[in-house]
């Protein structure tokens, strides 16, 4: 089984009714190959799926209309291997709801310099065909990918895979409901913003949910089941003594797994795929959710604390989006800076609720005090993350429009071992700098909470943006403050252009 195996890109070749039957049998055949191969490949996660040759604007609408309507159907990859006159195209491209990319690639890589006639290349004529079906798209103002290359190329592959994966991670915002516990921290303007305008651009839904009904649930947890997952905590992770049997503070660790518990099952019940909390509306629950909170983000659901319920879906598309690869995704907070103009690095941390999947090692379950809340001592895991390439990124709501922001990283081992920061530790270095990274995301007015993951590249979180239309703004290598003022200059324009009267 693939990583998103449940998923189908379909795979649709344009022609037309005009070459005769030996030609169009000889591009079915090839498509059939190229479809197959690309299905076949390592870099792709999900099932391509071949159509039949569409030769006329009927068959070409029918099938746009197939694919809209599937919900199996992510995707569709269009290619034409002869010309397919465009105008064929406008019904159908215009009826299709489903993220589009373009592969402009021909069936045989290299040119037969000494045997190629008229036939051959009436034949092989994606050069030409290619260029008339993007007239088309551009003329429509179609949001689609573009990849250019040989089907067979491993970087070709890579990036038809990395759309996939947008492409599911699209579906996933479509169908996710995000639960949240208690409202947004109080007063905070960053995690706010119009769940009914940010369910129109992602298909997220939001709804709030009674702490004390999830308190409830905590008090009837039968004490069987809390001494399963405990012993999957001394399984799992190495845990403190005093949170072992005997300890004094056992019992901590027993309602910290009954509120896991509690939680998991009402995720399930719903069919949510993100929860937030709020350390201010914990009414029936002791202890603020620590583990709890750590190890449902590992298992796939999107967390946001203080009620950031942007963040908690983000993370849950992020993770859809990579199944299967590996290096984790979490949330993050960017916390404290280590500002030695010769090495100059961000700590990222939570009070609690860091996902574990972004360490390689295995985390240390403890028990401290936690100053904010007024709450008993919550238990959680303590780790830090591996290093390497990373990326944060973050969604916020403009008041007009979204704008997702993200940063390329770099994760580097800690200076010295942080021993008295009993939390999920993350050290990193921004892209191309921090002074430039910090300069452009307070410009764009970024957020503190962020989706960190190791897992994909920016070139995912790219395909997305352009699949929902909601404005990208990346701090990368490249990127220096004069620049990136411009970008989000332009972009005000652009998108409030973009956008039109309503
Ligand atoms: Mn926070």
């Amino acid at each position: 089984m693939k990583p998103l195996g449940e998923f189908e890109v379909w795979f649709l070749t344009g022609s037309q009714d005009l070459y005769g039957d030996d030609v169009l049998r000889q591009v079915a055949e090839n498509s059939k190959a190229i479809a197959a191969g690309l299905d076949g490949s390592e870099s792709i996660p999900v099932n391509i799926v071949w159509k039949p040759v569409v030769k006329n604007p009927e068959a070409i609408l029918a099938a746009c209309v197939e694919a809209s309507s599937s919900d199996k159907c992510v995707g569709v990859i269009t290619w034409c291997h002869t010309f397919s006159p465009a105008k064929m195209w406008i019904a159908g491209l215009q009826a299709l709801t489903k993220p589009l990319l373009h592969l402009h690639t021909q069936f045989n890589r290299d040119l037969p310099w000494t045997e190629i006639d008229m036939d051959f290349m009436n034949l092989n004529q994606a050069a030409h065909g290619d260029r008339e079906f993007a007239h088309i798209e551009a003329r429509l103002g179609l949001a689609r990918k573009t990849v250019a290359g040989h089907w067979q190329e491993a970087s070709v592959q890579q990036r038809v895979g990395t759309w996939t994966r947008a492409a599911c991670g699209l579906w996933e915002a479509k169908h996710l409901r995000v639960a949240r516990f208690g409202d947004n921290m109080r007063n905070v303007a960053v995690t706010e913003g119009d769940k009914v305008s940010y369910q129109m651009a992602f298909g997220v839904a939001v709804n709030g949910f009674s702490v004390s009904d999830l308190g409830d649930a905590v008090l009837a947890v039968p004490i069987a089941r809390v001494n399963e997952l405990v012993a999957e905590y001394e399984k799992t992770y190495s845990v403190v003594p005093s949170l072992l049997a005997g300890g004094k503070d056992r019992e901590s660790m027993l309602e910290a797994a009954r509120i896991e518990i509690a939680l998991r099952d009402f995720m399930v019940a719903g069919g949510f795929g993100a929860l937030t909390d709020t350390f201010e509306n914990l009414d029936g629950l002791k202890q603020l959710p620590g583990i709890a909170a750590q190890r449902l983000q590992a298992e796939g659901y999107g967390f946001g604390p203080e009620g950031d319920w942007k963040t908690a879906a983000m993370v849950r598309i992020v993770k859809v989006m990579s199944k299967g690869l590996p290096g984790g995704t979490s949330l993050m907070e960017d916390y404290t800076y280590h500002l030695d103009p010769k090495d100059q690095k961000i700590l990222g941390a939570h009070m609690l609720e860091v996902c574990p999947t972004i360490s390689d090692k295995k985390p240390n379950v403890e028990i401290h005090p936690l100053g904010i809340g007024g709450k008993a001592d919550p238990v959680r895991l303590v780790f830090d993350a591996g290093t390497g390439p990373a990326l944060v990124v973050n969604i916020m709501d403009m008041g007009d429009r979204f704008r997702i922001l993200a940063n390329e990283i770099d994760l580097v081992p800690p200076n010295k071992a942080m021993d008295k920061l009993p939390v999920g530790r993350a050290v990193w270095k921004p892209r191309p700098s921090l002074s430039t990274s910090a300069e452009c995301w307070l410009t764009a007015g970024g957020s503190h909470h962020t989706c960190l993951t190791r897992a994909v590249d920016i070139e995912a979180i790219t395909d997305f943006a352009e699949m929902t239309g909601v404005e990208l703004l990346v701090i990368g290598a490249d990127t220096t403050v004069s620049g990136f003022k411009k970008e989000v200059r332009w972009n005000e324009a652009y998108y409030h252009l973009a956008r039109g009267l309503r």
